[in-house]
């Protein structure tokens, strides 16, 4: 029998498919599905495939496979789902099936590891820039030796059992790197399970309100028919979502199957899940997020794989858990950009799981008070189940929403970041010991230097981004390369003092507020303040338990936290969402503006939200202020419509960059005429814009271009743009990205 394999590697153009000889004494071991060892053009080494298809035989003289790993961990099913998201997504097959296999690396994965009290833990025994140092010093020259070293910088720490089996090397080499003492080995308790200790009492089901009642019933009907049906559950934040969810998560569990919700990455909180442990016990439940260890991970897949955890919850990825019998899928606060995958495969969460819903008849459930505009036309034109929740399911009432004008504010001569209505507010709050949030779009502590005299502005050599400044260490740092430099007080270019620092951040925030409410205790949260593992956890425990008075942070403090004792929420400058280069502008800003709304007196208190803005007469401010999405909605939609913009027409951005600038441009005038061409002959209803350099043109030293389609995405674009990039044959220098709706038009 002879096996079609796809190559693992990253390198351009491997969608191909290789025959490979199964030996006779593989024959029984070699399915679909199954990862192997094969020898691959002139290399001396082996290469890792996948076996995608088996047939009689090959018109090709072939090569043996050589070795079939023992666990198979795909089935047919995933390797379709894996080519039909390569096709749609235009990216390598391989790319793909590697979110669905177990987290980790390479083979020889140990499964069903005993679970032992204690056990021995490798971590770094120096810094990272030390052992980066003596790796780039050829110090440590042996790729075994660094695979670890790399493994460890990236996970702190790992059980030595993991270590070993993850990055496929062996004792005697983790040894030899503790004699020469680049790590050390501990012993330790072990805490693999990332849900332990959690004492949760157990609750039992609500009894739903009439609105409630309907919508369950909804969609419990669709799964007793075998539906494959799509529903938005449309509600405001505390009009019993959640509990729906339960509901449905149950019967499922009732008829044997197994349901995957989504969260947005940044709501996977303790909270969340603590709701789905005390309902259903934490036996049964997995969870999948980045911020877990690699060995957490592998433990939570294996938890699935092997069918005991039925519940999985998780962000994006998690929708590739390998469960076997689904019977629903959720994904809350469907608007959510993190479900949109930025980097390849770019792939949209959403998109995959309409895929899934459909190959096993089951109904797709999303949620949101605020849905994505593409949802919410498809709702109301009837291709997806409308169900309303109007009401809060407890009967909390709606916060009060103020609105200040900045430039009144500036006017009266206060040229502080808060307003005298807010400032009146937050003294009475912390007079009153109740908590406060204040919430700033942005993060570091002043976003950009420029010289008043010259205009200069301080940018990153390799990437032609303004550096943001960072008060901690005095530096100037690129977010999108990392690099730093010390700042600057005189102009290198005209050599001025007159060299200022623009814009706010929340470092600036806490200690302005530290100046005027001294009496009051801070916390900060951004993504400076959690970057370690669970401090984004700690600090909101800390918030809570220590009934800390206020509360500073970016985009992370406004997701699905639940805070009795905040009754101000009050957000400093609504505008700095609405002034990027992005037709979802109003969108974003609307959404955030009402989702930090929502934090405010979620029980018996009544909650009040100040918004301080520039553009008060914006109407995504305003319809923020009402509370009111179907007005936003309204007015939003006709502008869509007239300037042809998604749910009306799609955009596909082909983004090519490399470190040549001719090559770049050649391979984009390659493609646009291609494509140029093939819309001439075959009459398709495409825009098609000239290819131009990227708003930002250039990152890690890669010179970026860009090219710009208007039309409506569909079978005819994907075949389009497919046979575009293979026709092209690209430069193998050049990278060629194609993304549908991009969350980031930059
Ligand atoms: P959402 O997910 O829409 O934000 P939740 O499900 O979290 O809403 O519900 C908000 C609050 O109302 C929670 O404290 C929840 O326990 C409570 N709640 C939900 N449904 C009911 C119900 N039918 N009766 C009483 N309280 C409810
Ligand atoms: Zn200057
Ligand atoms: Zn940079």
């Amino acid at each position: 029998m002879v096996a079609e394999v796809i190559i693992n590697t990253s390198v351009k153009d491997l969608n191909k498919i290789f025959d490979y000889n199964i030996p006779n004494d593989l024959e029984d071991k070699v399915q679909i599905g199954s990862r192997v060892l094969v020898g691959f053009g002139h290399k001396k080494t082996l290469e890792e495939g996948f076996v995608v298809g088996i047939k009689e035989k090959s018109e090709y003289k072939i090569k043996d496979i050589s070795k079939v790993e023992e666990t198979q961990y795909l089935n047919s099913s995933s390797i379709q789902l894996a080519e039909w998201m390569a096709y749609n997504c235009f990216c390598n097959v391989s790319d793909c099936i590697k979110l669905m296999l177990p987290p980790g690396t390479t083979t020889k994965i140990v499964d069903n590891r005993v679970k032992e009290k204690s056990g021995r833990f490798v971590s770094l025994n120096k810094t990272i820039e030390e052992i980066d140092e003596l790796i780039a010093n050829k110090k440590i020259k042996s790729e075994k030796h660094i695979r670890i070293l790399k493994f460890l910088e990236n996970n702190n720490e790992c059980y030595l059992q993991d270590l070993i089996s993850l990055t496929d090397t062996s004792i005697a080499i983790v040894k030899t790197l503790q004699k020469n003492e680049y790590i050390q080995i501990n012993e330790k308790e072990i805490e693999r399970n990332p849900l332990q200790n959690k004492n949760v009492l157990k609750t039992n089901n609500l009894e739903f309100t009439p609105e409630q009642k309907k919508a369950y019933e909804t969609i419990s009907n669709s799964i007793d028919d075998y539906m494959n049906s799509e529903f938005l559950l449309y509600g405001i934040t505390g009009s019993g979502k959640t509990e729906i969810y339960l509901q449905l998560i149950e019967k499922v569990l009732e008829l044997g199957k197994t349901s995957i919700m989504l969260v947005p990455e940044i709501s996977l909180t303790p909270q969340t899940v603590e709701r789905f442990i005390s309902r259903f016990g934490e036996e049964q439940i997995a969870v999948l997020h980045s911020k877990l260890s690699q060995g957490e991970r592998y433990d939570q897949w294996q938890k699935i794989k092997r069918g005991q955890a039925k519940i999985v919850i998780g962000a994006r990825s998690a929708i590739f858990a390998p469960v076997e019998n689904l019977g629903i899928i959720i994904i809350d606060e469907e608007h959510d950009n993190s479900y949109k995958s930025e980097t390849t495969p770019r792939y949209n969460a959403k998109q995959i799981a309409r895929y899934l819903c459909k190959n096993f008849d089951i109904p797709l459930v999303l949620g949101s008070a605020t849905p994505d505009m593409d949802t919410f036309y498809k709702a109301l034109s009837g291709d997806i189940e409308l169900l309303k929740l109007t009401k809060r399911a407890n009967n909390s009432s709606l916060p009060n929403v103020q609105i200040v004008d900045l430039r009144q504010e500036l006017a009266n001569g206060n040229r502080s970041m808060i307003s005298r209505n807010l400032y009146e507010a937050i003294e009475e709050n912390v007079q009153n010991k109740k908590q406060t949030i204040l919430f700033l779009n942005r993060r570091g502590y002043s976003t950009f230097v420029m010289c008043r005299d010259c205009g200069y502005t301080a940018k990153c050599k390799n990437c032609n981004i303004t550096l943001t400044y960072h008060s901690k260490g005095n530096k100037l740092k690129c977010h999108y390369c990392g690099y730093e430099q010390n700042f600057i007080t005189s102009c290198p270019d005209c050599k001025s003092n007159n060299v200022r620092y623009f814009g706010t951040g929340t470092q600036k925030l806490e200690a302005e507020i530290n100046k005027m409410f001294p009496q009051a205790s801070t916390i900060r949260m951004d993504v400076d303040t959690v970057s370690k593992k669970n401090s984004h956890e700690n600090i909101l425990n800390k918030f809570k338990n220590e009934n800390i008075d206020i509360l500073i942070g970016t985009q992370m403090v406004v997701k699905g936290h639940h805070f009795p004792n905040v009754t101000l929420v009050g957000v400093i400058a609504a505008d700095s969402s609405l002034n990027i280069e992005d037709f979802r502008a109003a969108e974003r800003t609307f959404q955030i503006l009402t989702q930090v709304a929502g934090r405010a007196g979620r029980e018996e208190e009544q909650g009040n939200v100040i918004i301080q803005t520039y553009n008060p007469d914006a109407y995504s401010i305003e319809y923020a202020k009402q509370q009111d999405y179907d007005k936003f909605y309204d007015t939003e939609i006709l502008l869509r419509k007239q300037l042809k913009y998604p749910p009306f027409c799609d955009i596909i951005q082909i983004g090519f960059s490399a470190e040549n600038e001719q090559d770049v441009i050649s391979t984009c005038k390659k493609m646009h005429e291609f494509i140029k061409q093939k819309i001439k002959q075959e009459n398709v209803p495409i825009i098609l814009y000239n290819p131009v350099p990227s708003p930002i043109d250039k990152i890690k030293n890669r010179i970026r271009w860009r090219m710009i389609i208007k039309c409506k995405f569909g079978n005819n674009i994907i075949e389009l743009i497919n046979e575009a990039l293979k026709q092209i044959k690209t430069n193998e220098k050049v990278r060629v990205i194609v993304e549908l709706n991009p969350t980031n038009m930059l």
